[in-house]
């Protein structure tokens, strides 16, 4: 959780106001519960301000196989993908875009997808939502936002996040 949103910062300050991106891990619960347990950032792909791009197939399975070697070494399930989307002249887009969506629905071993939205601001975050964890951080001032998306029958739903006291993400 800590992770997701320094990795976003680091976006957020860099020259152009990138996205971050990179892979989600944890476990399945015998209740259909999904746990994150840790994020890793993926240096590859094309990062905008609003999407990342695998141009590719050999880029595509460069990424399928860091996935994989990333789970078997951590013991950990790969859940999906994460990426974070900034403020760009005093806006964040909120939702999904188009995408997102093509490259979630497409990419059949991702259960989740996991946004991140920064923005620069004083705490007071507007349109909270209890499916939505968002956090100040008083030491940088900025916002965030995390929204997860899962699928089923090949539709997406944004879906309850919440943040156990570890630092865990459980959805639900
Ligand atoms: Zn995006």
């Amino acid at each position: 959780m800590r992770e997701l949103c320094r990795l976003a910062r680091r976006g957020y300050e860099t020259p152009l106001k990138r996205e971050t991106f990179g892979f989600v891990y944890g476990t399945l619960t015998q209740e259909r519960r999904i746990i994150v347990r840790r994020v890793c950032y993926y240096r590859g792909g094309t990062k905008t301000r609003t999407g990342v791009v695998f141009k590719d197939w050999p880029t595509i399975r460069r990424v399928i196989i860091r996935r994989r070697e990333l789970a078997r070494s951590m013991r950990l399930r790969f859940l999906g993908n994460f990426h974070s989307h900034v403020e760009i002249a005093g806006e964040v887009f909120r939702g999904l875009s188009g995408d997102d969506r093509d490259s979630f629905v497409f990419d059949r071993m991702a259960v989740i997808e996991v946004i991140v939205f920064i923005w620069p601001g004083d705490g007071r975050i507007a349109g909270r939502s209890s499916r939505t964890i968002v956090g100040f951080e008083p030491a940088t001032g900025y916002n965030y936002r995390i929204r997860v998306y899962a699928k089923r029958r090949g539709s997406l739903f944004h879906v309850t996040a919440r943040v156990l006291p570890s630092g865990v993400v459980i959805v639900f």
